[in-house]
């Protein structure tokens, strides 16, 4: 049992980017830095990439299977982002926010947009973006594991994603990786001492008699 006399809600951090602006990476990064913050792990249609584990990256699954799951309401959101379907379990995220842990979210814009609406506890965002067009298209080329056709794709949705840059609490330009990563934790602490998610602080005060 924690020895910290006022309990708090779970943050739900939610990042989004357009593809390549290094949003995984920096995902990555905090899960190894804070033991406090678990992944929320989501399903999609898409093929496995070399190296992806499924339960892991993602639950891979077919068209029939994430409609079945999606009708039967088990979707806390769902999109369809380059033509492949992505959503995120609603199970895991429940236990999560009732045991007071918090949890990340990689989703994409309409992802992050439903999660506002319909997230059990507030949700704190954050937008990632490229330093530049050009690093942007470069980093994209880069990653080998996607065909041609793929990165033209994304790189074509990536305006339309970086429109939507203002709906979100947080933009975090990443320049520089360990920057980037040492702004997202302070985000995260932050968030974690924010008033309204601390559970108890009025009795708390009251017990201080001071
Ligand atoms: P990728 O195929 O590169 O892993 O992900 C493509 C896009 O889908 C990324 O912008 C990623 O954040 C988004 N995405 C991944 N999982 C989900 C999800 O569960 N819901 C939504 N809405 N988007 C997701």
């Amino acid at each position: 049992m924690s020895l910290h006399p006022v309990q708090r809600q779970g943050v739900l951090l939610v990042l989004s980017s357009p593809s390549g602006a290094g949003k995984t990476t920096l995902a990555r990064a905090l899960l190894a830095n804070d033991a406090g913050i678990a992944l929320s792990i989501s399903m999609t249609t898409r093929t496995r990439r070399p190296g992806e584990v499924d339960g892991k990256d993602y639950f891979f699954l077919t068209n029939d299977e994430f409609a079945r799951r999606r009708d039967a309401g088990d979707l806390l959101e769902w999109a369809e982002v380059h033509g492949n379907f992505y959503g995120t379990p609603k199970g895991a995220i429940d236990a999560h926010v009732a045991a007071g842990r918090d949890v990340l979210f990689d989703i994409d814009v309409q992802g992050a947009e439903q999660m506002r609406q319909r997230a059990s506890a507030p949700v704190a965002s954050v937008f990632i973006l490229p330093p530049s067009a050009a690093i942007l298209k470069e980093r994209l080329e880069r990653r080998a594991q996607d065909s041609a056709e793929i990165v033209a794709r994304r790189l074509a949705n990536a305006g339309a994603e970086i429109a939507r840059w203002h709906e979100y609490d947080y933009v975090i330009v990443n320049v520089e990786l360990a920057e980037s990563i040492a702004t997202l934790t302070a985000i995260l602490a932050a968030e974690r001492s924010r008033r309204a998610r601390q559970v108890g602080l009025k009795d708390f005060v009251g017990s201080l008699k001071i």
